[in-house]
């Protein structure tokens, strides 16, 4: 076994970002399995927290599975997962209209929610749910468009990823799907549910029962993963296997040096290149 970087030693909860993290589309990032076996030798519990809303938990268990890491569906914690289970919060048994892929839809129906697809009356919808759509259409979106205008629905989203990795570059992300319903609607969501809102890791603490201090975060994005974890007092570490570069991270440094950003918060507590880099060098 390994030894921890001195950094990381009291850790006893780990919370991966997947995309970026532990792959990029359909490669896994290469050791992210022998880590994710060695964290667990470790004691370490292991999470994962995606804003990627696309494919339900059950999915993720078998996405891991053919990369030789065994996991749970409980072991995940999707934006969809996350927004269902606060949306509830809000309101039980819904009607929602979704722009969205099946993760998504499936949460929400665990829940016991109901999708609309075509809506009878606007004003029958409760909200209008908006996530990754790699599918997204026009129609879909005039009808959101109507259910928030003419019906009152309200407006949440998964998350706003501007971006999504994939193994040959950058895809859009949710962000472009909310960023169409605001231009058409003038209306901003009530809220987004994934990172780097910090309710979706408040929920791992409380489900785990570890506490802030013993829990770090492993992502590859900013202004998600890190501005999350660090609003949510857990330890902040940076991946450069994703879509952050140095470069960036020195530009951001430079920012907060020239005053020119106030949000400290987006400064990762470490920042290492590969997830290796999480042992000391032997
Ligand atoms: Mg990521």
């Amino acid at each position: 076994m390994h030894e921890l970087i001195d950094d990381l030693k009291d850790i006893e909860l780990a919370i991966f970002d997947l995309d970026g993290v532990i792959y990029l589309g359909d490669t896994l990032i290469p050791n992210a399995d022998n880590i994710i076996k060695e964290f667990k030798d470790h004691s370490i519990k292991v999470v994962y927290n995606s804003n990627n809303s696309t494919a339900t938990r059950q999915t993720y268990v078998e996405k891991l599975r053919n990369f030789n890491i065994k996991s749970e569906i409980s072991d995940f914690y999707t934006s969809a997962s996350i927004t269902s289970v606060e949306i509830t919060k809000i309101k039980k048994n819904a009607k929602i209209f979704v722009i969205g892929e099946k993760g998504l839809r499936t949460e929400l129906q665990s829940l016991g929610h109901t999708i609309v697809t075509r809506p009878n009356d606007y004003k029958d919808i409760d909200f209008v749910i908006v996530g990754l759509d790699r599918d997204f259409k026009y129609s879909n979106l005039a009808i959101a468009q109507k259910c928030i205008l003419e019906g009152g629905a309200k407006f949440y989203a998964t998350n706003a990823d501007p971006t999504l990795p994939v193994a040959r570059g950058l895809k859009p992300g949710a962000g472009v799907m909310v960023n169409a319903l605001m231009t058409c609607t003038g209306k901003e969501p009530i809220k987004i549910f994934g990172k780097p809102e910090e309710c979706g890791i408040n929920m791992i603490l409380s489900d785990t029962q570890i506490s802030a201090e013993g829990t770090c975060i492993f992502g590859d994005r900013l202004n998600t993963d890190i501005l999350a974890g660090n609003r949510a007092g857990i330890k902040t570490i940076m991946v450069l296997t994703g879509v952050t570069s140095m470069e960036m991270i020195e530009e951001l440094k430079n920012d907060f040096k020239n005053s020119n950003l106030s949000d400290r918060n987006l400064l990762p507590n470490i920042v290492i290149n590969k997830l290796d880099d999480v042992f000391k060098k032997k």
